[in-house]
């Protein structure tokens, strides 16, 4: 199933994403997730609306965001770092998440901001401690894509990427949720910044695929449902500037659109 969140004259609503004739529509309201308590299932009649349409809202409420680094072997190669031997693992703050559509702010304190198209993992089901043979997909609610804004100038002076990665706006997520693809059989990864195409990866090409991914993190860390993970950017990370267009695109799940501005003066 695909679903996405939307805003209505009533508020936030889940709704079920489906292909009529080869055009997106959400033709029903879902019941919230257990980590939103801030959106209700609407009442009355609802009318299909072409997802076109929709005042799209990021799909997931994440509790965390726990994000892998250097998880395709060219990007570590770019930064010039070395291929890790385990997952490099971080967390990236909820309060940065914004929608499909809403702009990317470039911060005063950073000199070059970058984009980093990822595909991201929703949890469905508590998760602690999964066993080294135990089926992982349980616990996946669905992929969604993610758009892993950094601030690659302030990585390093800071030591920890509470900035670098945490900015607001910092994490475009969406534009919707779906179980009907499998990154383990490949689904290309594609970066534009004004219709100039800058990343393209496949997900197959995963340093750690996302059974082993889940394994380390829940080791130490209970994934919650709603918690994302953002599995890592392939190569072509590069600069933003206010005015760009930015779109990251993975096959089966769809584009995630974002303007990209400043603060103002
Ligand atoms: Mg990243």
């Amino acid at each position: 199933m695909k679903y996405c969140r939307f805003q209505t004259p009533s508020g936030p609503q889940y709704g079920e994403v489906v292909d009529r004739a080869g055009a997106l529509w959400i033709e029903r309201l879902l019941p919230p997730f257990e980590e939103d308590p801030w959106t209700h299932l609407g009442t009355g009649a609802f009318e299909a609306v072409p997802f076109l349409n929709a005042k799209l809202l990021a799909p997931v409420v994440p509790r965390k965001i726990v994000c892998i680094g250097r998880n395709y072997r060219e990007h570590a190669a770019e930064l010039g770092n070395e291929i890790p031997k385990e997952p490099l693992v971080f967390l990236k703050a909820p309060s940065s998440v914004i929608a499909p559509g809403e702009a990317i702010r470039i911060p005063p304190q950073s000199q070059r901001v970058d984009f980093e198209g990822e595909l991201a993992v929703v949890i469905g089901k508590r998760a602690t401690k999964i066993g080294p043979d135990e089926n992982v997909r349980p616990y996946i609610r669905g992929y969604t894509i993610v758009n892993d804004v950094t601030a690659r100038d302030l990585q390093k002076p800071d030591g920890q990427w509470w900035r670098a990665k945490g900015f607001d706006t910092f994490c475009p997520m969406g534009p919707l949720v779906t179980d009907e693809v499998d990154p383990g059989t490949g689904l290309a990864l594609e970066t534009r910044l004004n219709g100039e195409l800058k990343q393209h990866g496949v997900t197959s090409d995963f340093i750690f695929d996302i059974a082993t991914l889940l394994r380390h993190i829940t080791a130490a860390m209970t994934l919650l449902p709603g918690d994302v993970i953002p599995t890592g950017t392939p190569s072509g990370v590069a600069p933003m500037q206010p005015g760009d267009r930015v779109e990251v695109s993975v096959e089966g799940i769809g584009v995630l659109s974002n303007p990209v501005d400043g603060y103002g003066k």
